[in-house]
């Protein structure tokens, strides 16, 4: 293998046969192609793309870099959920046990936070004591008795998708949806699933903003995950103001207890159920959306999704009497009230800036070695279209100290605009995504 020649041909606009990504990817994992020629490869990739056949390649060499999780010849059927990334974005946690309620298995892989978004792991590690480090053993064994298990990629998942998410990191090449399918479905497919549900986040505080290039992340995304034999789904969702009140790793998952007990917000439900039946029905548990419904509300109601969180949490060596008393979840020092600077209509809640706000808070990371703070963030009551007086309380800032208070402030201020007119918000669940086509839900 000739490496300079592959990145000529990509440059030049042509395509590595499968057998030549294999090599490739490979010898990169051990060593053997310098980053500064994956490097090169990799921006031809961004300008050229990757034809189907090739991206199929590619994330079959990444995935074939590592192990998966192999349930043998186990009928349950098994059906993760993966979001692109957004803020206040909990579902994962709602989600997973309440799908296992309905009898169906979610090996869950999640990643940390990224950017301005949140991630899952850093939100169930704010529960006193729980691991998200488990080995491929203990998480077969956890689906398969108790239907859930929610932890980080091991070591072994995918390791080719670690050297080269790093390198992209640093180059300029992560914004590429070939090279995001390839990565994301690297991993995804590790976890031996029947079936993919994809959260395409659109709008402001997506990675993608652009609806047209969210449509298209989620077909290359399907197309290449049905090659691969596992029946996919996406919805497309809004992500132009956050989802749910609480941003902030604590306070989520305090939002999520809330929703078990069927008091979530609106919006998180809605998302959380409209998933969730595109997981049944990937499943093949329920094939009409409205049955599949009635099945999800059932398993919240009855308390069953709760029963199975609470088991999945001490299995994983977290308290689960945060259930009964959220006040055991890490707690902010400092707490303060804002309230609006001035009479009218909430026009926007701006998510990427609430994202980052989260960060300066300590909520986050600014580089990878940060310890993330679990106890501070925000609780955003108001939502855009709401008319509301000078001085009412629209969020809670929560803090380590005054400093922070006074970062919360600026955030609020600045994400938060008040004025007159009308708000403009994209629907919350815009279309649904198969291999067959693409159904418009929302305008
Ligand atoms: N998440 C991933 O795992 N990979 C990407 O390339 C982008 C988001």
């Amino acid at each position: 293998m000739v490496i300079p020649s592959l990145i000529e041909r990509k440059r030049d606009g042509g395509s590595l046969t499968p057998e030549e990504w294999k090599a490739l990817i490979a010898a990169y994992t051990k060593g053997e192609v310098p980053d500064y020629q994956m490097s090169a490869l990799l921006m031809a990739v961004v300008w050229r793309g990757l034809a189907p056949e090739e991206l199929a390649a590619l994330t079959d060499a990444m995935l074939g870099s590592g192990e998966r999780l192999d349930f043998g010849a186990w009928k349950t059927p098994r059906v993760d959920k993966h979001s692109t990334g957004g803020v206040g974005d909990k579902v994962s946690i709602i989600l997973a046990p309440l799908v296992a309620a309905c009898g169906v298995a979610v090996p869950m892989m999640s990643g940390r936070g990224l950017g301005h978004t949140g991630g899952t792991l850093d939100k169930l590690e704010a529960i006193p004591g729980f691991c998200t480090g488990l080995s491929m053993a203990e998480a077969m064994k956890m689906v398969r008795e108790l239907g859930v298990a929610m932890l980080a990629a091991t070591p072994e998942v995918a390791p080719a998708d670690k050297k080269l998410y790093a390198l992209r990191d640093v180059t300029g090449t992560v914004a590429a949806i070939p090279l995001i399918t390839a990565s994301i479905l690297s991993k995804k497919l590790a976890e031996g699933l029947t079936g993919l549900v994809l959260d395409v986040k659109t709008g402001s505080g997506a990675f993608i903003p652009e609806l047209d290039r969210s449509l298209e992340l989620a077909r290359t995304m399907i197309e290449t995950a049905e090659r691969h034999g596992v029946r996919t789904v996406a919805l497309v969702t809004a992500m132009d103001r956050p989802l749910g009140r609480a941003c902030g790793n604590a306070l989520e998952i305090e939002e999520c207890l809330n929703a078990f007990r069927g008091e979530g917000p609106e919006d998180l439900l809605e998302v959380t159920y409209a998933l969730g039946i595109e997981m049944l029905r990937v499943a093949g548990v329920e094939k009409d959306a409205a049955k599949a419904r009635t099945m999800l509300e059932g398993a919240l109601s009855s308390g069953k999704a709760a029963e199975i969180f609470a088991k999945m949490v001490e299995r994983q060596g977290g308290d689960p009497r945060i259930l009964d008393d959220p006040g055991l979840l890490p707690q902010a020092a400092e707490v303060e009230v804002w309230r609006a600077p001035r009479d009218g209509t909430v026009l926007r809640v701006e998510p990427k800036r609430i994202g980052y706000g989260v960060i300066e808070l300590g909520g986050g990371r600014r580089t990878v070695e940060d310890l993330v703070d679990p106890g501070v963030g925000f609780v955003i009551s108001a939502r855009p279209g709401d008319k509301v007086r000078e001085g009412e309380p629209l969020a809670s800032i929560f803090a380590k100290d005054a400093a922070g208070i006074a970062a919360g402030t600026k955030c609020l201020a600045e994400a938060v605009t008040i004025g007159s007119g009308k708000a403009t918000l994209l629907p919350l669940v815009s279309h649904r995504l198969t291999k067959d086509g693409t159904e418009v839900l929302g305008r």
